[in-house]
């Protein structure tokens, strides 16, 4: 490595084509079974040891099948990493985004949900007429998810009736909350939407496929 300690320069692609054309090729390698495994040598670990310049923000379910390096073969430094189960909006969810934009200037966030979702299919659960209580703060978690439910169930706003969790499809209801992820996201943080309109960032919501590792884009945000 040729970088000096004070004036560190960390390669990376700067425009969000050209970042997600990366880690879309970095996940069909996964898919293959092909991984590179790239930077993550002893090279790329002192070289980042004073500077980090990630491709990607990823805000992701904390399933333990999830692992962004590992999913989209990247290395270390590449990926800033915010996740909770569900993948719900949260100011420390936010916060955290909003440092990956605003001073790591990372040009794509993705947002990434899954199928089998338990987070999921807790709140679906939850809304049956016998459902148990959940604790408290897990109950904070699935609550961002329940609006899903109840529109994929098709609940007219203001009912607070319970639903059948068995006419209620999970996939749609995991569609539906990661569309209101990220709409929610944009709306919730000027500094993300104003480098989305500046075309310095792109937000991408995909779900991730358990048995193929296969990542799939449902939404975008900016140009990609
Ligand atoms: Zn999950």
């Amino acid at each position: 490595m040729t970088e000096q300690p004070n004036t560190p320069t960390v390669e990376r692609p700067d425009t969000p084509a050209a970042t997600w054309r990366e880690l879309r090729r970095g996940n069909e390698r996964f898919v293959a079974g092909t991984p590179d495994h790239p930077r993550q040598d002893i090279d790329r670990r002192t070289s980042l040891a004073h500077t980090q310049r990630p491709m990607v923000a990823v805000f992701g379910c904390s399933d333990s099948r999830l692992a962004a390096e590992i999913i989209f073969d990247v290395g270390l430094g590449d990926a800033f990493v915010v996740r909770n189960a569900g993948q719900v909006v949260s100011p420390s969810a936010i916060g955290s985004l909003e440092y990956a934009v605003g001073i790591l200037h990372v040009p794509v966030i993705v947002v990434l949900a899954h199928d089998s979702c338990g987070a999921v299919r807790a709140a679906i659960d939850s809304q049956a007429s016998d459902a148990a209580p959940l604790p408290s703060f897990i109950a904070g978690l699935v609550s961002k998810i329940v609006p899903a439910v109840r529109k994929v169930a098709g609940v007219r706003a203001g009912d607070e009736g319970a639903i059948d969790p068995s006419h209620v499809d999970a996939g749609f209801v995991g569609r539906e909350h990661l569309r209101n992820t990220v709409t929610e996201l944009v709306e919730s943080s000027e500094m993300i939407s104003d480098a989305i309109a500046a075309g310095t960032l792109a937000i991408v919501g995909a779900n991730y496929r358990l048995f193929e590792g296969r990542v799939e884009t449902d939404i975008v945000l900016g140009r990609i």
